[in-house]
């Protein structure tokens, strides 16, 4: 634990290298249909055990030739018939075309295929008008891929095309890593669920939804819980409760109020809390800790910190923990579409909107202003005391479309 005094901050690197170091790399493997396995994170090499193609084929519909013997005006006779599918064992006599089609095996003695385009039908013989190259319209054995060579890396998400190359190697289930199953927490006496009444001071609860999705984009599985009140026997249940999952999210109670019970409850549970404060803005109450082994992190309750601290450092380490080899985010830039500016004396990040690589601010930058975190899809990252002119590039992080 690191010990801060109310006007120490932990920089944002350090915090973020820190639950890094504290969570693992995976929660283990299990093994999964290819129809269920999209966006799933495959957890060990895959090597190809066929060629691909997996024989010399047709890539057009057409005739199979000689090339030698398919000169331009050439007449050649056609009595037999090659479809996709199972080879007719048909061999190429001289003076002879096979009807072809695409994916069809290329018939023993054939080494070109005329296009139907590129020849003239007249009852069982064609009429070549352009000649073909040998290996003109032949897909080659093993010209995509050989045997033995490596397809997917361990660590890869499993998106279409992964998985339509997995299945054209016959591969019908992988090894994936297991998915993250994140408590999510809302703690406040003042939080109704939407659907309810509110009474006077209430407010709906809006966190938790927001945060189950946070949570699902990064790989993992939201178990959203029962909306907290703000006592400590309260928050106890719901630790205890929540420490049976992979990782605990709690949001509201991690500030320096009475209320903010996180904290306490965490090491009145045996836990610890490994540090809290960081110089973000928003975001600054940010906490990370353990119970038991259980990763816990506490955002501060105002929905926009919230959401950039999830952005900060709940999303990195839940793609670590679901065996994902690339997890920070790359770092990219955008140009400034007007001046932005930080006064303050930490980072701020920026609710923008990002188009064909320029922001603009959208709406209120306060922390609870979340219309305009609505009207976002980027975040734009300025330091202490910087002043970005419109047409400088400036740090973004982009999320949503
Ligand atoms: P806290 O971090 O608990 O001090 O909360 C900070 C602010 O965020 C207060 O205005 C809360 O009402 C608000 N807040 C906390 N949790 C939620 C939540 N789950 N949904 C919406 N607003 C919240
Ligand atoms: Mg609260």
């Amino acid at each position: 634990m690191i010990t801060l005094t109310m006007n120490q901050l932990l920089m944002e690197p350090e915090a973020l290298a820190r639950v890094l170091a504290a969570v693992p790399a995976t929660l283990g493997t299990e093994d999964c249909e290819l129809w269920t396995a999209s966006d799933r994170v495959i957890a060990s090499d895959v090597y190809a055990t066929v060629p691909l193609p997996r024989f010399d084929n047709s890539s057009m519909d057409g005739y199979a030739v000689r090339a030698a013997e398919a000169v331009e005006g050439a007449r050649l006779v056609v009595r037999k018939v090659q479809a996709a599918g199972p080879a007719a064992g048909h061999e190429l006599t001289p003076g002879e075309a096979i009807r072809i089609f695409t994916g069809a095996p290329i018939p023993a003695g054939a080494d070109a295929v005329v296009m139907q385009e590129e020849c003239a039908r007249s009852g069982n013989a064609i009429v070549v008008r352009a000649r073909v190259l040998p290996g003109e319209n032949v897909r080659r054995a093993g010209d995509d891929l050989s045997a033995g060579q490596k397809i997917c890396a361990a660590g890869t998400t499993l998106q279409s095309p992964q998985l339509a190359l997995l299945a054209a190697q016959g591969v019908p289930r992988v090894q994936v890593h297991r998915r993250p199953e994140v408590a999510i927490v809302a703690t406040g006496n003042e939080l109704r669920p939407p659907g309810d009444v509110l009474g006077p001071g209430e407010i709906f609860e809006s966190n938790r939804v927001m945060l189950a999705d946070l949570v699902r984009r990064a790989g993992a599985v939201p178990r959203p819980l029962p909306v907290v009140p703000d006592l400590p026997e309260t928050h106890d249940e719901a630790f205890l409760q929540a420490q049976s999952k992979d990782v605990i999210v709690v949001a509201g109670g991690v500030s320096v109020g009475e209320k903010d019970l996180v904290k306490a409850s965490l090491r009145r549970l045996g836990g610890n809390v490994d540090l809290w404060r960081v110089a973000v803005r928003p975001g600054k109450p940010f906490m990370f800790g353990k119970l038991g082994p259980v990763p816990v992190f506490g955002l501060p309750g105002n929905p926009v910190s919230a959401f950039v601290t999830f952005l900060l450092f709940v999303r990195p380490a839940l793609l670590k923990m679901g065996g994902r080899t690339r997890y920070q985010e790359p770092g990219i830039q955008a140009e400034a579409g007007e001046e932005l500016r930080n006064p303050g004396d930490r980072p701020h990040y920026l609710r923008v909107c990002w188009r064909d690589g320029v922001i603009r601010l959208t709406g209120r930058q306060e922390s609870h202003a979340i219309f305009g975190l609505a009207q976002a899809n980027a975040l734009a990252r300025l330091e202490p005391g910087q002043v970005v002119r419109a047409g400088d590039r400036v740090p973004v992080i982009r999320f949503g479309d």
